[in-house]
């Protein structure tokens, strides 16, 4: 009976034992969360200080090239490479144009992009569906204040010219804000920059001009490369009155 009742009480005792320890358990882990909370809290403090500094860094970076635009009423030149030019046609023409444009115009602040090359649709085709309209083109292609769009493409371009319904050219720049070149009648390809510093100044406001060693002498028909050698002075001065007014 004694011996019952010891074992009882030890019973009683180890319960209590057992309860005390789940409560101290309890108290514990009820502990250990708090820890697990103020950690999560710090760590959230030092992450938050961590992306704003970064965020800090990137705003300045952002605000020095927007300050730069604002300064230099810089204009952006887009070359689009359509239907079969490639992204090293374009980047090479756009290379060889800048260092035209940059030796003749030291004080020049153009930016450039080129963009992913693109299919003209069939709404800028001819009415006999044989070569792409250049006006139509034109229309086609984007337009939009303080940039310069100049399209590339490889496919022939016509107009109705000169008596004829289809006339074959190099390149047309209707209007001020974008012109378009084709290379399909340059021989030698890597002079298609000329062609398009051509198309360039008329979207400057330039006119032909009969100086015959001039880049913007008139073909009329037959394009001769070799004299298409320099930018004249009075085609300069031209280009800085226009380029001044436009600013
Ligand atoms: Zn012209
Ligand atoms: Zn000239």
């Amino acid at each position: 009976m004694k011996n019952q009742t010891a074992h009882g009480e030890l019973i009683k005792a180890d319960m209590m034992h057992l309860k005390m320890a789940q409560a101290l358990n309890k108290q514990w882990k009820r502990q250990l969360h708090y820890v697990e909370l103020i950690l999560n809290d710090i760590m959230m403090l030092l992450m938050n200080k961590i992306l704003l500094f970064f965020l800090i860094i990137l705003t300045g970076c952002g605000k020095a090239e927007i300050t730069d635009f604002s300064d230099t009423a810089c204009e952006t030149i887009v070359f689009i490479p359509y239907d079969g030019v490639t992204n090293e046609e374009i980047a090479s023409y756009k290379d060889s144009f800048k260092k035209l444009l940059d030796s003749n115009f030291p004080d020049n602040k153009y930016q450039f992009i080129i963009e992913a090359p693109q299919i003209l649709p069939s709404t800028c085709l001819n009415d006999f569906k044989t070569r792409l309209r250049a006006d139509r083109v034109v229309d086609y292609m984007p337009l939009k204040p303080h940039y310069i769009f100049i399209g590339v493409t490889k496919s022939d371009i016509s107009l109705p010219l000169h008596g004829s319904k289809d006339y074959g050219i190099l390149g047309l720049a209707p209007h001020r804000g974008k012109c378009i070149v084709s290379t399909y009648r340059i021989r030698n390809k890597q002079l298609t920059y000329k062609i398009i510093m051509h198309e360039f100044l008329h979207t400057r406001g330039l006119r032909h001009c009969p100086n015959e060693n001039c880049i913007m002498q008139d073909a009329k028909g037959h394009i001769k490369f070799d004299k298409m050698k320099v930018i004249c002075d009075s085609c300069k001065e031209h280009y800085k009155r226009k380029k001044s007014k436009l600013e």
